[in-house]
């Protein structure tokens, strides 16, 4: 069986390394900075505007925080950053609609003399990008992997399990260092017989659904369902993403299947409820707040004529250049931990009792 766990982009090659970083003269305190982020494909991103737009100004900062449409998404962004730079932002925070469309851009706000910081995801194809920050994609990638594995034998204590594949948008880096961390915990079950893809859809340009979708992801499930699980039992699906879950799930509901273990990402509120009422099985808690803060501390570092604080020198391979990155830790967050997962967080936290 071949599996292209190399899915899209960029990689991430490996270990951790010791800190290091750009140098700067600083700038003043109240500068603009600019903040582009994708369209709203996830709740994650809907906080991160509000959360930019309030720290910012709490730091002292003028902001400007743009979201890229919900279709014409690239050029959007591609306007955005450039009115940004027009506007004589001193750093400019991006989060990707398109990894690889942005070169231009991020090379016009280095010659007008501003930083650029890839948000939650990497930019590609561009010596013009000075840091990365996000969580650890590829441990995101592991803990759904281990997590579907662990929920499929909780239920049924011997294989072989059946599963399917989803992956999230190719034109975002992330969506490939995902699969590749899920890959890593499932390939070597899959080469020993242990877990089968039934479908034999392990590819990525089959797995892949453009755009995050969740309708995308819904119309894929529907027809895996009527392909191959006529009569036989899906035992798991590897979702990337909470929305693309719930849409795994609904499509599977309304086959009138059994819901099988399935994975997610973000800790929507929608999800949350959904793994407390049993039906999703897992999600990652990748909390919003702490990444926009450690984003600030890069902005506030670099307005100070200081470097930026890192913790990754080696992961983050942009095909151009290794980029210096601050990786925070994503948690696995089943029924079981809920509780203690979100004990900090006042959305979410009142869901899990
Ligand atoms: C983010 C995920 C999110 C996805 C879709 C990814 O780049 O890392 O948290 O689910 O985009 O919005």
């Amino acid at each position: 069986l071949a599996l292209t766990a190399t899915a899209c982009g960029s990689g991430r090659d490996g270990d951790t390394g010791g800190a290091k970083g750009g140098d700067t003269k600083g700038f003043a305190a109240d500068s603009l900075i600019g903040v582009a982020l994708p369209s709203k494909t996830s709740e994650n991103w809907v906080l991160a505007g509000d959360l930019f737009t309030n720290g910012l100004k709490e730091a002292g900062f003028k902001s400007d925080v743009q979201y890229a449409g919900a279709s014409t998404t690239v050029a959007d962004q591609q306007a955005q950053i450039t009115a940004m730079v027009t506007k004589g932002a001193k750093v400019i925070v991006i989060g990707a609609t398109d990894a690889a469309q942005l070169s231009t851009q991020v090379a016009a706000a280095h010659a007008a003399g501003a930083k650029v910081i890839a948000y939650d995801r990497l930019i590609t194809n561009t010596p013009d990008l000075d840091y990365y920050v996000a969580f650890d994609n590829f441990k995101v990638g592991q803990l759904q992997g281990q997590a579907l594995l662990d929920g499929m034998k909780a239920k049924k204590p011997n294989g072989p399990y059946n599963i399917e594949l989803f992956s999230g948008s190719p034109d975002d880096n992330n969506a490939g260092v995902f699969f590749n961390g899920a890959m890593d915990v499932l390939k070597p079950e899959i080469d020993k017989g242990n877990v089968v893809v039934a479908s034999k859809q392990t590819d990525v340009k089959q797995t892949a659904i453009q755009g995050w979708k969740a309708e995308g992801a819904q119309a894929r499930m529907d027809q895996l369902l009527t392909s191959t699980y006529g009569n036989k039992e899906l035992d798991g699906v590897l979702s990337p993403n909470d929305t693309l879950a719930r849409a795994i799930i609904t499509s599977i509901k309304g086959a009138g299947k059994k819901i099988p273990v399935v994975t997610g990402q973000d800790s929507e509120v929608e999800s949350v409820k959904s793994i407390m009422a049993g039906e999703q099985y897992m999600t990652i808690n990748k909390d919003t707040r702490n990444l926009v803060k450690q984003t600030i501390e890069m902005v506030k570092a670099l307005q100070a004529g200081n470097t930026p604080e890192v913790n990754d020198t080696k992961s983050y391979n942009n095909g151009v250049k290794v980029v210096d990155t601050y990786l925070l830790p994503p948690v696995a967050v089943t029924k079981a931990n809920a509780a203690e997962a979100y004990a900090n967080d006042p959305k979410l936290s009142p869901l899990t009792k």
